[in-house]
């Protein structure tokens, strides 16, 4: 059985673990690892080691900090199988997925690599006579990453690597459902030649993210999670003063029109709504057909379901992974029967999946039901699995109020053949992320990430330039360098 610990100031961390959660195979069902979970004492720990670095590296000159991210990019990059084998160990998403999001979270270290450009600030010479002015942004000290399950690469790495080339010292808590990933990654950061103690990672679950909450130490808080988690955090994280960005839950929409090319619309939705079982925040989880496209639609995309092969995600030719915990795959199962019972048509059905994998896995297969309706909890409710539910719309406009009377507003995409309907929707959505006959509309790593609404709670977005503005702080001087003026009492004019 592997021990999973923290690591703090550059070591493996066991020390006073008391609680212990179980990682499981979600291929296989057996319990692979125990990973410790931290107490606030841990947490003080590590805070104090990420104090005491955050001091001296925010002295570390541009120059130093890029080296050491171009030397964490090519350490990823050589290492991108590696990763992908653990993560696919952990989360159960398929080796080719996994691979996906190595890359993803690689391009943030890119952008990274670029951050004396992003930190550069503004200079105003004679703002009065022999007065200049400039601006500079400063690091904020300790913060904290708290992270999801469902990219346990990905997303840390949307903040740990612009947080520390801003000369912070991060502490990540990481989903204590699939943790070994963050150890790898901060291993490699400590390879790479970052100082010990201004990457740690603390395994854990609500105690260990309570004291990172509450710790007077830590200035800033990302998290990334499910919405009343992130309304928690971002509450209990501001009511101590903290800058927080909370990104939360979603149920994402993708309006087809009439106009459509329906064999690329029926590909998009298939891939965006079963990809990794359905496990990922821009997962499209209902398609709005507008009249009349709905019985052509609904024909396309159940067709394309029967090519879907779920299983093991290290057998070759397995397109979709298990769920990540029997407890998510009764959850999501409970979802499906609520549908049934809701008197929404069941296209297919993923209950009767036959995996190619273990039976005592975690597997549900891609399921779709049509006819579905806004008072459905399939519909109202953020699943997290592989379960589209096709909902018909008369018209653009009932389409378009029905994506923005959705309380999350993470992404959502149109397909058309009309650029002008295109550019109403994007002008009219209330949406964070758009896509244009793009199902998944991620941002890369040079815009920023994230969605309005219940989606996200606090005001700036990940990564990019974004990214940079949320782990600094502007400071303004204005300086003079010539001999006494006299006194002046008045308003300088
Ligand atoms: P989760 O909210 O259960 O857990 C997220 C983190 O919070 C984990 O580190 C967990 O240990 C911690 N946590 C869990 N319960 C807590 C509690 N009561 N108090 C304090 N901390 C707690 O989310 P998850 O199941 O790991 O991830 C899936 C969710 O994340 C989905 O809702 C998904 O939409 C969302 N997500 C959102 C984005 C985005 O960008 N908006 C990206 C990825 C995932």
């Amino acid at each position: 059985m592997r021990h999973i610990t923290h690591v703090v100031g550059g070591e493996p961390w066991p020390h006073g673990a008391v609680r212990q959660g179980e990682v499981f195979d979600p291929a296989t069902g057996q319990v692979t690892g125990l990973v410790d979970l931290a107490s606030p004492s841990d947490v003080d720990v590590a805070v104090a080691a990420a104090g005491t670095a955050a001091a001296n590296w925010r002295e570390e000159s541009l120059t130093r900090r890029t080296k050491v991210m171009f030397a964490v990019r090519q350490l990823v990059d050589a290492r991108r199988d590696e990763l992908a084998a653990v993560v696919t160990a952990e989360h159960g998403k398929v080796l080719g997925d996994a691979a996906g999001e190595v890359q993803r979270g690689l391009e943030v270290v890119e952008y990274a690599c670029g951050i004396p450009a992003a930190l550069q600030g503004r200079f105003s010479e004679n703002v009065s006579t022999g007065v200049d002015s400039y601006s500079l942004r400063q690091p904020l000290g300790v913060v904290a990453v708290i992270s999801p399950f469902n990219f346990p690469v990905m997303v840390p790495l949307w903040f740990v690597p612009i947080a520390i080339a801003c000369g912070n010292a991060v502490v990540l808590k990481p989903s204590e459902k699939d943790p070994s990933a963050s150890v790898l990654l901060a291993n490699w950061f400590a390879e790479a030649g970052l100082p010990d103690g201004v990457f740690s990672v603390v395994h854990g679950d609500k105690e260990a993210v309570d004291a990172l909450l509450d710790h007077p130490a830590v200035r800033a808080v990302s998290f990334v999670g499910s919405t009343s988690v992130a309304r928690y955090v971002y509450e209990r994280g501001t009511a101590t003063g903290k800058r927080v960005q909370a990104l939360g839950g979603a149920k994402n929409h993708m309006v087809v029109l009439p106009d459509a090319d329906l064999e690329a619309a029926a590909d998009a939705a298939v891939s965006a709504g079963f990809g990794s079982a359905g496990e990922r925040c821009m997962a499209v989880s209902v398609v709005v057909a507008v009249d009349p496209v709905g019985d052509a639609l609904v024909e396309r995309i159940a067709d394309r379901m029967t090519g879907i092969r779920t299983g093991d995600g290290r057998r070759p030719g397995c397109d979709m992974g298990p769920l990540v915990t029997r407890a998510h795959l009764d959850r999501v199962v409970s979802y499906v029967e609520a549908g049934l019972t809701a008197g929404a048509k069941a296209i297919v059905d993923g209950r009767a999946v036959r995996p190619d994998g273990d039976p005592a896995g975690f597997w549900l297969g891609p399921t779709l039901f049509d006819h579905v309706t806004d008072d459905m909890s399939i519909y109202t409710d953020e699943i997290f699995g592989p379960v589209l539910s096709v909902v018909r719309a008369p018209s653009y406009d009932d389409a378009l109020a029905l994506v923005n009377r959705s309380p999350y507003g993470n992404g959502t995409a149109i397909f058309t053949r009309d650029g002008g309907a295109a550019r109403r929707f994007q002008h009219e959505v209330e949406i964070g992320m758009v896509g244009v006959n793009v199902a998944i509309p991620v941002p890369m790593a040079y815009f920023s990430f994230g969605g309005w609404k219940a989606s996200l709670f606090g005001d700036v977005h990940a990564h990019g330039g974004e990214g940079v503005q949320f782990f600094t702080r502007g400071k303004v001087v204005t300086s003079r360098w010539l001999p006494p003026a006299g006194v002046r009492l008045g308003f300088p004019h």
